[in-house]
């Protein structure tokens, strides 16, 4: 009798949810999958950073693996993978262990390109998510026993921008030697311009808020003279938040599998390898080399599907399906005090509604995989 494919899944990342749910609702015979994760719980994107505002538990923003690779029949395998040979299928884990598969999906995220450096020792990442969720609960200790410490976010895109904003939010809610303290300690290091990739009227509105809210955004070219000399000459020790654009893990650049410009592994419309035929990506990891692919969290849900899919189909050798990446999509950009504001191509609005609708929207996506 011929051996069931195992299909391993390395890393519980947005889209590798609904590949699990998926095939928890409809198993496939003669089909064994494996999950591979750093932690067992998976954190929602999305939610981080009303978790850094105090709206959200951490309870509320994890999508715990278990149950999910339960209903699945899948092996679940709580590890850090930490080499990937392609050629043999092969991922070494940091336990010593090493598991081979037949197919191997790759959904682990990217990490926070902090290669412009800093000297500050209070320094934190936004990715990994899962890392960082951690990193601000300890960081919270820190910044609660010295009133004096300044925060300070590198990096104005949506991920910086909600940041900047949830912790100041949290920083006003602080009780401080009895008292809570009125100024804002926050500022919001980038580029040029904030949003960058916003229409203008979003860039209008944000930096209103950002005004109102007594965040201080600095621009300059350099970021890295900003962040270590600018601001601790200000007198004031900082945390430093990294929320600059993101790289690849450094393990998955050394696997032998086709790279894209940025070093993402390149995969075709497929979701598949660009050199190594059975071996897919998505979300963060993955670089589409036929289309553009932004770095964000609705990128991965939306290619879940697919990937899902084409496991399936692959597995038994049926033509793959195609992911086609939006053009636009809406973008819900929360400002720690349950108020967002919300764009789509050139249209835009900005409420408390706004807030309250994007937190339906995520907490019916943390939701769905729970139940
Ligand atoms: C503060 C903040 C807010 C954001 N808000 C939004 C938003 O509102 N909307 C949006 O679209 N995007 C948002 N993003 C972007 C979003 O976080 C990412 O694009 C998204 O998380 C990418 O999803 P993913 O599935 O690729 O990987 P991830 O969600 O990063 O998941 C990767 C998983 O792989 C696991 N893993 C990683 N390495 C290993 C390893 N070596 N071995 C085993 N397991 C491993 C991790 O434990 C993790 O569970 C936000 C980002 C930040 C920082």
């Amino acid at each position: 009798m011929r051996n069931a494919m195992h299909i391993v899944l390395l890393g519980g990342g947005h889209a590798h949810l609904e590949v699990l749910r998926r095939f928890g609702r409809r198993p496939q015979p003669g089909v064994r999958l494996s999950l591979i994760t750093k932690g067992a719980h998976a954190p929602y994107s999305g939610m981080l950073p009303g978790f850094v505002a105090g709206h959200y538990s951490a309870d509320e923003i994890h999508v715990p693996l278990a149950p999910l690779t339960q209903r699945a029949n899948c092996a679940l395998v709580v590890a850090e993978a930490t080499r990937l040979d392609a050629e043999r299928r092969s991922i070494l884990l940091s336990d010593g262990r090493e598991i081979a598969g037949d197919v191997i999906s790759i959904n682990t995220g990217a990490v926070t390109d902090c290669s412009t450096g800093t000297s500050a020792e209070r320094c934190v990442a936004a990715k990994p998510i899962d890392d960082f969720a951690q990193d601000w609960t300890r960081l919270m200790d820190v910044i609660e026993a010295d009133p004096t410490l300044r925060i300070a976010v590198i990096g104005a895109g949506a991920a910086g921008v909600e940041l900047a904003l949830s912790i100041q939010h949290r920083l006003m809610q602080m009780p401080f030697a009895g008292g809570r303290i009125a100024e804002s300690r926050v500022s919001l290091v980038g580029g040029d311009d904030i949003l960058p990739s916003f229409p203008a009227k979003v860039r209008q509105r944000v930096a209103r808020l950002l005004r109102g809210r007594g965040v201080t955004f600095l621009s300059g070219p350099d970021i890295e003279v900003i962040a270590t000399r600018g601001l601790s000459g200000a007198g004031f020790q900082h945390v430093l938040v990294w929320a600059t654009g993101v790289r690849p893990a450094d393990w998955l650049t050394r696997s032998g599998l086709a790279l894209d410009h940025a070093g993402f592994v390149a995969v075709d419309r497929h979701l598949q390898s660009k050199s190594h035929e059975g071996i897919f990506c998505a979300g963060d990891a993955a670089g589409l080399v036929d289309g553009p692919q932004p770095k964000a969290g609705v990128i991965a849900v939306r290619q879940g599907p697919v990937l899902g899919e084409n496991l399936r189909r692959y597995a038994s050798g049926r033509q793959l399906q195609s992911f086609a990446p939006p053009k636009i999509w809406l973008s819900l950009i929360s400002t720690g005090n349950r108020y967002a504001v919300a764009s789509r191509g050139k249209w835009s609005v900005e409420g408390r509604w706004t807030w309250y609708w994007k937190d339906w929207i995520d907490r019916r996506f943390v939701r769905k995989y729970k139940q």
